[in-house]
C-alpha cells in the first residue's frame, strides 16, 4: 500500500478544487489534487449560462445589490456575512480569471461582457440587472481550462481517475484521505496537514437530473459516516429548464436573452406567478410554476412540459411590449446560445430557432452540504467550533451564501471565491502546523474500508446496481422533490430502508476483479447516494414550513419565528457501514443577519415578485 504525504490535500478537481489547488500552492504549499475524474472533465465544465459579479460594465451595479439579491433568493437563510463576501469578491475573482487567460465575451469597447439572470436585480430588487459573466454559454469549461493550465504550471500534483473512500481523522483532527486507484484496485493513502473536499453535488439521488453521472455525493457521505454533520440537506435545487426525456439542462441565460415560457394555450404563463419579475423569477418559483401549469392541464399537448420559447418573433413580441428597445436576432443566438441550439437539435430533436424547446423541471444543485465558515473551514457543531486540518469548499460545501435557494450563476462565484480563501487558509494553516499522526499502521489505517469493499464485493444476491438506483431515484423524485408533504416524505424515510436491506444483503457484482472494476465503484457509490438520500428526506420531513426549494403542501408558509436556522444532520453509529444508520438532528444553528443589523431591507420579508 502506497502513502503518499503532501501537504495539502485536495479531494476533487473542478472549479472549487482547481481554484483551493492553485491559491494553496501559491502560498507555497506542497499540493495534491486527488479526483476520480480527469479534472477538466468535471462538472464545472458543463457550466454554461455564467459567473456572477457586480463589474457594472453594462449598467449600475454593486456588490450590496448582488448581496441583496442573494440573501432573498435565498429566502433569507443564507448567512448574510457569506452572501457579503461572495458579492464582494466576485468582482477580484472575475478580473483575476480574465487575467489568467479566460476568454470572457466582450462589449464593444472590449469590457467584460455581462447578460440577465433570474433573481439578479439593481437597487434592492428595482429591475433585472445585467450581472453575469460569460463566456457564450460554455462559461464553466473556461473556467475549468483556464484553472487547469494554472495549475499545471504552479506545478500541482495531479492524482487522476483516484476515487477518495474514506477520511482518516485521529482524535478529532483530520490527517488525510484513502483513496482506490481505478487502474489497480490498489489503496493509497494520503498523509496531509490540510485536506479540503471539493467533490461537487449530488443529484443522481433524483431520476431526473442535469448533473452528471459522477454526482453521486461521495464527499457528503464520506465526511458524514465519520463523524462529521451536514447542513441544510432539505434544501436540493429543482432547475426549471430540464430538456424534456433526458433532464439536460437549458441555461437560464436563455431567459436572460429573452426566452420565455409558454403553456399549451400559448400564454406567457409567468405574468400569473411573478408579474414584475415573469420568466427571472428565481428557480424554485418557476419550477413550482410549471408543475401548477402541468397539474392544471396546461402542459404542451397535455403532457408534463412546457414550452421554452426562444424564437425572435416571440421574443421580439414581449419585448416590445415591456418597452425595450433591444431586440434578439438568430445571428445573436447562433452566437451567445450556440451550446443550446446543439443540446436541443442533437437530443430533442427541436430547432429553437423555429418552435418551442419541451422543458420541465429538472434536480440540479445542492444548497446543503458539509457546514464549513467563511474561510472553508469544516465546522463541526451550532457554535462554529472548527475540525482542524479538514475543509470543504464547492458545491458539496455549505458557507451557507445560498440559504434556501441558490441564484443561477451564483454557484460558480462561490467555488471560485471560497475556493480561493480555502486556498489561502490552508497554506497559511500548514505553516504553522504540525503533521498530525495516522492513527496506525497503513494496515490498520485502511482496515475498515478494505473491509467493506471486500463486503460489496462478494455481494452475491440478486439485484443489479443500477436496478436499486433506480428504485431510489424514482422514490425520491415523488417523495422529496418540487412539491413535499409530511405523507409522502414519511414514506420515502421508510422506503429507503428497505432499500438499503436490500442494498447490503441482495446486491449483486458481475466483476470480482481488481483492475478498473467500475462495477464495484458503482456499487460503493450507490452507498454514498443512499446516504445523500436519506440525510435530504430526515433534514426535509423534519422542517414544517415552506422556504426556497424546500415546499410543503401542508406546511405552505414560510415560518421566520420558529425556523430561521440552519440544519444540522450526524450520523449516530459508531461503525461507520452499520446496516441500519440512525440520524440525529440538531436545529440550534442560527442564521447570521449581520446585514439586517445594519439595513432594514436585509431583514426578512414576505417574498413579492
Ligand atoms: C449542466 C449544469 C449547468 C450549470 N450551469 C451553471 C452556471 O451557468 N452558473 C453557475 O454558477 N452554476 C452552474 N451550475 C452549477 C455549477 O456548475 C456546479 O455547482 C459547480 O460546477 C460544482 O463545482 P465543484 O467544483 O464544487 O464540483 P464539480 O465540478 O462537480 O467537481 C467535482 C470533483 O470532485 C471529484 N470527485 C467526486 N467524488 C470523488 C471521490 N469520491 N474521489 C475523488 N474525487 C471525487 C470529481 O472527480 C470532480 O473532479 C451548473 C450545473 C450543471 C450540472
Amino acid at each position: 500500500m502506497k502513502i503518499h504525504k503532501h501537504e495539502v490535500i485536495i479531494v476533487g478537481a473542478g472549479g472549487a478544487g482547481l481554484m483551493a489547488a492553485l491559491y494553496a500552492s501559491e502560498g507555497g504549499a506542497d499540493v495534491a489534487v486527488v479526483s476520480k475524474l480527469y479534472p477538466t472533465r468535471s462538472h464545472t465544465g458543463a457550466a454554461l449560462g455564467g459567473i456572477g459579479a457586480a463589474l457594472g460594465n453594462l449598467e449600475e451595479d454593486k456588490p450590496l445589490w448582488h448581496a441583496y439579491d442573494t440573501v432573498k433568493g435565498g429566502d433569507y437563510l443564507a448567512d448574510q456575512n457569506a452572501a457579503l463576501v461572495l458579492a464582494e469578491e466576485a468582482i477580484a475573482a472575475v478580473v483575476e480569471l480574465e487575467h489568467y487567460g479566460l476568454p470572457f465575451d466582450r462589449t464593444p469597447e472590449g469590457r467584460i461582457s455581462q447578460r440577465r439572470f433570474g433573481g439578479h436585480t439593481s437597487n434592492f430588487g428595482e429591475k433585472p440587472v445585467r450581472r453575469a459573466c460569460h463566456s457564450a454559454d460554455r462559461t464553466g469549461h473556461m473556467i475549468l481550462q483556464t484553472l487547469y493550465q494554472q495549475c499545471i504550471k504552479n506545478e500541482v500534483n495531479f492524482f487522476d481517475e483516484f476515487h477518495v473512500v474514506d477520511l482518516i481523522m485521529n482524535d478529532g483532527v483530520c490527517a488525510g484521505v484513502i483513496a482506490i486507484e481505478l487502474s489497480t484496485g490498489e489503496f493509497h493513502i494520503f498523509h496531509g496537514k490540510a485536506t479540503l473536499f471539493a467533490t461537487g453535488g449530488w443529484g443522481r439521488v433524483w431520476s431526473f437530473t442535469s448533473n452528471a453521472h459522477s454526482l453521486t455525493g461521495d464527499g457528503a457521505a464520506v465526511p458524514l459516516r465519520r463523524g462529521i454533520p451536514l447542513e441544510d440537506m432539505e434544501f436540493y435545487q429543482f432547475h426549471p429548464t430540464g430538456l424534456y426525456g433526458l433532464g439536460v439542462l437549458l441555461t437560464e441565460g436563455i431567459r436572460g436573452e429573452g426566452g420565455v415560457l409558454i403553456n399549451r394555450h400559448g400564454e406567457r404563463f409567468m405574468e400569473k406567478y411573478a408579474p414584475s419579475i415573469k420568466d427571472l423569477a428565481s428557480r424554485d418559483v418557476v419550477s413550482r410554476a410549471i408543475y401548477e401549469e402541468v397539474q392544471k392541464g396546461n402542459g404542451i399537448n397535455g403532457k408534463d412540459y412546457v414550452h421554452l420559447d426562444l424564437r425572435p418573433a416571440t421574443v421580439n413580441r414581449f419585448l416590445a411590449e415591456a418597452g425595450e428597445d433591444r431586440r434578439l436576432t438568430e445571428e445573436d443566438i447562433r452566437r451567445k446560445l450556440a451550446e443550446t441550439l446543439d443540446v436541443s437539435r442533437t437530443y430533442a430533436g427541436v430547432d429553437p430557432l423555429k418552435e418551442g424547446i419541451p422543458v420541465k423541471p429538472t434536480a440540479h444543485y445542492a444548497m446543503g452540504g458539509i457546514p464549513t465558515n467563511v474561510d472553508a473551514e469544516v465546522i463541526i457543531d451550532a457554535v462554529g467550533t472548527v475540525v482542524p486540518g479538514l475543509y470543504a469548499a464547492g458545491e458539496a460545501a455549505c458557507v451557507s451564501c445560498h440559504g434556501a435557494n441558490r441564484l443561477g450563476t451564483n454557484s460558480l462565484v462561490d467555488l471560485v471565491v471560497f475556493g480561493r480563501r480555502g486556498g489561502i487558509k490552508m497554506a497559511e494553516f500548514c505553516k504553522g502546523a504540525d503533521w498530525p499522526d495516522l492513527p496506525g499502521s497503513a494496515e490498520q489505517v485502511t482496515a475498515e474500508i478494505r473491509a467493506e469493499f471486500e463486503r460489496i464485493r462478494n455481494s452475491n444476491g440478486k439485484i443489479k446496481t443500477y436496478q436499486l438506483r433506480e428504485e431510489m431515484q424514482k422514490l425520491m423524485m415523488e417523495g422529496v422533490g418540487v412539491f413535499r408533504t409530511e405523507e409522502l416524505m414519511a414514506h420515502t424515510v421508510e422506503q429507503l430502508k428497505d432499500i438499503r436491506h436490500r442494498y447490503m444483503t441482495d446486491l449483486v457484482i458481475d466483476d470480482r476483479g481488481t483492475k478498473f472494476n467500475t462495477d464495484l465503484l458503482e456499487a460503493w457509490e450507490l452507498g454514498c447516494l443512499l446516504d445523500s438520500a436519506d440525510v435530504t428526506a430526515i433534514s426535509a420531513l423534519n422542517r414544517k414550513e415552506s422556504r426556497g426549494a424546500h415546499s410543503r403542501q401542508d406546511y405552505t408558509e414560510r415560518d421566520d419565528d420558529n425556523w430561521m436556522v440552519h440544519t444540522l444532520v450526524y450520523r449516530e453509529n459508531e461503525a461507520p457501514y452499520d446496516p441500519e444508520p440512525r440520524y440525529s438532528l440538531n436545529m440550534e444553528r442560527p442564521v447570521d443577519v449581520s446585514l439586517a443589523d445594519e439595513d432594514e431591507r436585509f431583514i426578512p420579508k414576505a417574498r413579492v415578485y
